[in-house]
């Protein structure tokens, strides 16, 4: 605390991003990266992309970009909003349609940028509590005031409303917006994109961080009606017209267009996980049902943080929230199929050690 920062600083709760250690190797299964790199054809188009060209502004518009994925969700470019990453496009949303006066709506145990980002603008919420089993009771988020933010599939522990659930809870909210943040989806479930023609209040937000392997190159989108998109433009041009450089522009469309490598590595990495999760279950651990690139995972004979720690120190790092109702688990992303046999077997010794 200084006395030379503003009010703001001063009230704000930052996000903890999960650690990036450079105090040894891990196999880091704590931050749902992509253990695979991105395309060959998204390397060698960054490549290209970093010459002499980058003495010049990139397109703030981000047109070509736009309109490739366009094509891609079968959408219009003017429905297509274009951030450095879908935090940002995040960011921008709670900006460009909450109101500190009409308080959001969010589950609870979800993304814990949600209430930051609430926090940072100055817009009230209310969190709504989950059934036993952290399903999300969906009518109790019908009839928000201020809108309504949910993560689908949910983070942290993977589990994914269906779409004819996402679209009751958009028409029950028509006077506000509803942002579906789809940083999973690629792993196995609907997008509600195909909802946006629709619902003129429903906003889509993915990202290029998880499914394509470009976490490091920082790009999120926003799908919706294109008031919503313009609502979105007007925020960005009020902060910082060039948020996406020239050489993230270039991956992010060769991305789109090598459809055939992001499809093989997301069916690799359900299949792993489908593998580890019923090994899990084997060691008698509470998994519970993933759509996303990580599990979700709890053991009666084990407290989770002291797993954590175990595991830490045989060089593998997963994800422990230190929360109410979510310490009894761990969250694991994952990895490649040898980085999970090692995963597995190091737990199969670990759980026989603490029986002795
Ligand atoms: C990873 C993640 C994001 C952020 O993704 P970026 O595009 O890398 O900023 C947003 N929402 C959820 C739920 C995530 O897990």
């Amino acid at each position: 605390m200084s006395r030379y920062w503003s009010s703001i600083v001063k009230n704000i709760e930052p996000y903890v991003p999960g650690e990036q250690p450079k105090d040894r190797k891990y196999i880091k299964l704590n931050t749902n990266e992509n253990p695979y790199p991105p395309s060959p054809r998204v390397l060698e188009a960054i490549r290209r992309a970093a010459g002499e060209d980058l003495r010049l502004y990139p397109d703030p518009d981000c047109s070509e970009l736009r309109e490739t994925a366009a094509e891609y969700y079968g959408l219009n470019k003017n429905q297509i909003f274009v951030g450095n990453g879908s935090d940002e496009v995040l960011a921008f949303s709670f900006m460009a349609f909450f109101d500190p006066e009409r308080p959001i709506l969010f589950p609870d145990i979800t993304y814990s940028f949600y209430p930051v980002y609430a926090k940072l603008f100055n817009i009230g919420y209310e969190i709504v509590p989950l059934d036993d089993q952290l399903n999300i009771p969906e009518e109790k988020l019908y009839k928000s005031r201020g809108g309504v933010i949910i993560s689908n599939p949910k983070a942290p522990t993977g589990q994914l409303l269906p779409i004819s659930s996402i679209s009751k809870i958009v028409e029950n909210n028509m006077d506000s917006v509803v942002i579906i943040d789809e940083a999973y989806i690629d792993f196995g479930g609907e997008s509600a994109a195909g909802l946006i023609d629709s619902y003129p209040n429903l906003l889509v937000v993915q990202t290029l961080s998880k499914s394509r392997s470009l976490a490091g190159m920082r790009i999120g989108f926003a799908l919706g009606d294109s008031s919503l998109i313009e609502a979105l433009g007007r925020i960005k041009n009020s902060f910082n017209s060039y948020t996406i450089d020239r050489i993230a522009l270039a991956a992010a469309n060769e991305s789109f267009r090598d459809e055939e490598y992001f499809r093989s590595v997301s069916a690799k990495i359900i299949c792993t996980r489908e593998r580890t999760a019923s090994e899990l279950k084997d060691m008698g651990f509470t998994v519970l049902d993933s759509k996303a690139n990580f599990l979700f995972i709890s053991h009666p004979d084990v407290a989770a943080r002291d797993l954590f720690e175990l595991l830490r120190d045989k060089g593998i790092l997963v994800r422990y929230f230190n929360k109410p109702r979510i310490d009894s688990f761990l969250r694991i992303t994952i990895g490649n199929d040898s980085d999970m046999d090692y995963v597995l077997e190091t737990i199969k010794n670990l759980l026989q050690s603490c029986r002795i």
